[in-house]
C-alpha cells in the first residue's frame, strides 16, 4: 500500500459490532480509521450495565457460538463463555416440561418424548430437520425462496400444537416478533446455528463482545457522544455543525438517516425486557423458560445469574421478553408482567429493577441475505453500507457486513481514480 492510500481518512459511523470490525479489517490492510459514534460507548446494541452489581444486557441476546463470522473475530477463551441448555422449558399454564435435544443433552430424553407439547411425528420432525440443515450449506439456505417461518414449519407437517407450544414462543423471542412473520431463511440458518453449537452469553455480559472487538483496534481513533447529521460524498456534517473532510465514509449505522436520497427506508422490530430480582431462582439450571400462553405478554424468561457471571447481586436475576405489541404504560406493564410471572410461571417474590425499551432491536427486512456483492454494498463510490440492516438481523452478520465494507473502501482508495485529501 503506497503513502497516500495508507494516509487516507476513513471515517466510519457507528462503533456497534459492523463498524468495529470493518476498522478491524481496515487496520489489517494498513488504514487509521476514525469511528464517530453517537452513544458514550462501542458496542451499539450489544451493551451491559452493571446494576445493584447484576448484569443487565440491553435485551436478552445470546451469542450462537457456531456463527462462522464469531468463530474468525472472537477470543472464546477470554469471553469466558457460559453455555445455556440446548433446550427450553416449556411452561403451559399448569406445569412446565423440558424440551430438547436428547442427542446433545441425554437429560432431555423423557421429558421430551412423552411430552404432549407435540407429537411423536413432530419429534421426529424436529430430529429430521435438524440432521437435514447440519449438512445444508449456508448459501443454498439463503438462496432458496422465502417463505414467514410460520408456513415454512406448517409445509414442513409440524403439527398446530408444536408451532404454538415450542416453535412459536421459542423463534418469537429470536425474531423478536410474536406471529413467525419472519423469512424461512433466518428460521433455517438459526435452526442450523443451534444444531451445530451452543448458545452461550460472556461471563461479564453480551458487551465483552465487543469490548474485544475494541481492545483489538491499534490504530483507530473513536469520538464518541458525536452524532452525525448526514454523510455526503466528502463532507460528514456533524449535528454539532462541525464538517468534516472524508476521503471514504463506511455507514455502519442506518443509512436512511444520514444519507440524503438513500433509496430505501427501514422499518424495525421492538422489544422490551424486564429485570426483576427473586430471593431464590427457582428454575436453578440455565435454560430459557417458554410461556406457551398465546394470551399473555410474557414471551420468554431467563436467570441470567443461573451462569457464571463476573458479578452479581445477593438475589437471583430475572430477565423477561415482551414481543407483543402492547399500549401499557411503566407501571401497569411491571404489575401486569409480575401477575403472569405468578400465574404462568409460579414465580412470586419478584422486584422490578429495571426496564429496556427498545424500539430498534431488530430491522424488518424482506429478502434477508447472508452476504452481498461488494457492488450491492456501494452508495457511491467514496460511501460503502455496513450493519445487520443491510443482511439479516444477527451478530454474525453485522460482521460479515463490516468485513466486506472494509474490502470496498480498501479496493476504492487503491483506485486510482479517486484521489486523497
Ligand atoms: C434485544 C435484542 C436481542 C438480540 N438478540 C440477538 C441474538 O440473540 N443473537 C444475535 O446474533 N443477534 C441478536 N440481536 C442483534 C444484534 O445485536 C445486532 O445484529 C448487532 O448488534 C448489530 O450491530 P450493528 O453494528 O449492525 O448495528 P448497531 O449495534 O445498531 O450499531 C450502530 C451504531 O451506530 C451508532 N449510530 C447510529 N446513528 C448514528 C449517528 N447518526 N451518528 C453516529 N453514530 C450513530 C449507534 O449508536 C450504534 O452504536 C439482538 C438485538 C437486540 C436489540
Amino acid at each position: 500500500m503506497n503513502q497516500v492510500q495508507k494516509e487516507a481518512k476513513i471515517y466510519i459511523v457507528g462503533a456497534g459490532v459492523s463498524g468495529l470490525i470493518a476498522a478491524q479489517n481496515l487496520e489489517n490492510y494498513g488504514y487509521s480509521p476514525i469511528i464517530l459514534e453517537a452513544s458514550d460507548r462501542a458496542g451499539g446494541r450489544i451493551k451491559t450495565d452493571v446494576i445493584a452489581d447484576y448484569q443487565l444486557d440491553h435485551g436478552f441476546q445470546v451469542l450462537l457460538d457456531a456463527y462462522p463470522m464469531a468463530q474468525k473475530y472472537l477470543d472464546y477463551d477470554s469471553l469466558r463463555l457460559q453455555s445455556l441448555q440446548s433446550g427450553a422449558l416449556i411452561f403451559n399454564g399448569d406445569s412446565s416440561t423440558k424440551f430438547g435435544n436428547p442427542l446433545k443433552d441425554f437429560k432431555f430424553l423423557f421429558s421430551t418424548l412423552f411430552s404432549s407439547l407435540g407429537t411423536l411425528t413432530d419429534k421426529w420432525k424436529i430430529f429430521q430437520l435438524n440432521q437435514a440443515l447440519k449438512s445444508k450449506r449456508v448459501d443454498v439456505i439463503f438462496n432458496k425462496d422465502e417463505l414467514s417461518t410460520r408456513q415454512y414449519l406448517r409445509r414442513y407437517g409440524f403439527s398446530d400444537t408444536i408451532i404454538k407450544n415450542f416453535f412459536q414462543p421459542f423463534f418469537s423471542g429470536i425474531f423478536l416478533e410474536p406471529n413467525l412473520q419472519t423469512s424461512s431463511r433466518m428460521f433455517e440458518f438459526v435452526y442450523k446455528m443451534f444444531g451445530t453449537g451452543q448458545a452461550v452469553i460472556p461471563e461479564a455480559g453480551m458487551e465483552a463482545i465487543p469490548k474485544q472487538l475494541q481492545k483489538n483496534l491499534k490504530k483507530t481513533t473513536f469520538h464518541f457522544d458525536t452524532k452525525v447529521k448526514e454523510v455526503n460524498n466528502q463532507r460528514i456534517l456533524l449535528e454539532n455543525g462541525e464538517e468534516l473532510a472524508t476521503d471514504f465514509t463506511i455507514v455502519a449505522s442506518d443509512p436512511s438517516q444520514l444519507v440524503p436520497r438513500y433509496s430505501s427506508t427501514l422499518e424495525w422490530k421492538a422489544c422490551d425486557t424486564l429485570y426483576f430480582t427473586t430471593p431464590i431462582d427457582p428454575i436453578g439450571s440455565p435454560i430459557i423458560g417458554l410461556n406457551a400462553n398465546e394470551d399473555s405478554l410474557i414471551n420468554n424468561v431467563f436467570f441470567p445469574t443461573s451462569l457464571e457471571t463476573a458479578t452479581r447481586g445477593k438475589g437471583a436475576l430475572l430477565s423477561v421478553t415482551i414481543v407483543k405489541i402492547h399500549e401499557l404504560n411503566e407501571a401497569k406493564l411491571i404489575k401486569q408482567i409480575q401477575e403472569e410471572l405468578n400465574e404462568y410461571f409460579f414465580i412470586s417474590e419478584t422486584t422490578f429493577l429495571k426496564r429496556y425499551k427498545i424500539t430498534k432491536a431488530l430491522p424488518k427486512l424482506n429478502d434477508v441475505k447472508y452476504e452481498r456483492d461488494e457492488g450491492e454494498s456501494l452508495i457511491n463510490e467514496r460511501m460503502a453500507i455496513a450493519g445487520d440492516t443491510h443482511l439479516n438481523g444477527s451478530l454474525n452478520a453485522a460482521m460479515i457486513s463490516g468485513e466486506t465494507a472494509a474490502k470496498i473502501a480498501h479496493r476504492a482508495t487503491s483506485a486510482s481514480l479517486l484521489t486523497f485529501s
